[in-house]
């Protein structure tokens, strides 16, 4: 059978390997970190035993059940709803922004409906077609709740101006006229009860597969296999020659104590004289758990330099017009499919990665086959 190598093993890489595997394929897959899981890695910290998210927050959530049943074939998905609280103005709110939220700021008791007429004569009727993170805020929410939630956050997050940034980044967050204060609007959401390195070993613990952690693989490689997944950064893949995509990195700043810190896993710190803009305390990621000590990561973004882990993809329209002139660069490259995070450029979730990961290989085979047969 047909050898195939794969760049990366996160959820990506992984799922195609085990896809792959599954139909008798050989596979190899590199990775040059010392784990699998790529920016989902968890770990039990050494000191508290608590379990990290050591590239941040993921909390995983879906409608597609597909994905979903996929997902639980590798741990069992202990139940959690990501309840976020922000900090702002020297107060705590409810977030996504939901009834709660409203009644919080303005002080008021409105109905849903009272709510609703409420944020339509806050919001910016003259702005029709929102072309800015800023403009899609103004007109949905008005200016009250864009300047308390959204822009000093937003300054902080992408180190940029909210009317220079799309107006996609904001359709990401929910508002809701009642008291829901589900940060997803997904059918299922869950944490692994062994976290997510945990499942993507497990995706890879399979005999076809071998896995090759802490090495690199470069394109000269490319020619061993008959056919190359590559999740890394497409730029990279085409030794940058177009110049760099642009990316936000995170800074960690590790807090370590007793007790329970701040009573929720996540709160967001929208204030912009407050230097980081999120404190996660990853013992509340596994509340079925029970920890004496505490960890909490003080997340600070900033843009990613060459020797730094890329996170947020930034898109601009630079970024844009460079990723075109990469993706026809990957159209024509022989032999390679550029997939998820780092390898499409996009910001994408758990789910959204995994989804297409089992569709890239579902095409991969289904090609092969109608080779075979013609
Ligand atoms: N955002 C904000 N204030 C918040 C939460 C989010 O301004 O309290 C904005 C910010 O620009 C962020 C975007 O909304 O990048 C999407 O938020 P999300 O929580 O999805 O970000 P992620 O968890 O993916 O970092």
């Amino acid at each position: 059978m047909e050898k195939i190598g794969i760049v990366g093993a996160g959820f990506s890489g992984s799922v195609i390997a085990r896809e792959l595997a599954e139909r008798g394929y050989q596979v190899d897959i590199f990775d040059t970190r010392p784990h699998v899981a790529g920016n989902c890695h968890t770990d039990r910290d050494a000191k508290s035993g608590v379990m990290l998210h050591v590239y941040g927050p993921h909390i995983f959530h879906t409608s597609n059940e597909r994905v979903w049943d996929y997902v639980r074939r590798f741990d069992r998905f202990m139940p959690f709803i990501n309840r976020v609280k922000a900090h702002a103005r020297g107060k705590v709110f409810s977030l996504p922004i939901n009834l709660m939220t409203i009644n919080q700021l303005f002080g008021k008791q409105f109905s849903p409906e009272q709510a609703r007429s409420f944020l339509a004569e806050q919001a910016d009727q003259r702005i029709v077609e929102p072309r800015s993170f800023e403009e899609q805020a103004l007109r949905f929410v008005g200016r009250e709740i864009y300047e308390t939630f959204f822009r000093g956050y937003t300054r902080k997050q992408w180190g940029m101006e909210p009317s220079d940034l799309p107006a996609s980044i904001l359709k990401r967050l929910p508002v809701r006229f009642n008291y829901d204060d589900n940060y997803y609007a997904s059918k299922f959401q869950g944490i692994p009860e062994h976290g997510y390195s945990y499942i993507v070993e497990r995706i890879l613990d399979h005999a076809n597969i071998e896995l090759h952690l802490s090495t690199s693989f470069t394109r000269a490689q490319a020619k061993d296999y008959a056919h190359v997944f590559y999740s890394g950064p497409i730029d990279a893949w085409f030794g940058f020659s177009e110049g760099r995509l642009g990316y936000r990195t995170l800074d960690f700043e590790v807090l370590r104590g007793d007790g329970d810190y701040q009573g929720n896993p996540v709160i967001n710190y929208c204030d912009e004289n407050v230097p980081w803009t999120r404190v996660a305390e990853h013992k509340h990621f596994t509340p079925w758990e029970e920890h004496e000590k505490t960890v909490l990561y003080r997340e600070h973004s900033r843009l990613c330099g060459e020797a730094d882990t890329p996170y947020y993809p930034i898109r601009l329209v630079n970024d844009k017009a460079r990723l075109e002139r990469y993706v026809t660069m990957a159209i024509t490259e022989p032999h390679v499919t550029f997939v998820g995070r780092l390898g499409t450029y996009r910001y994408l979730d758990m789910h959204i990665t995994i989804g297409e990961a089992l569709e890239a290989a579902e095409r991969f085979v289904n090609a092969r086959e109608l080779d075979e047969a013609v």
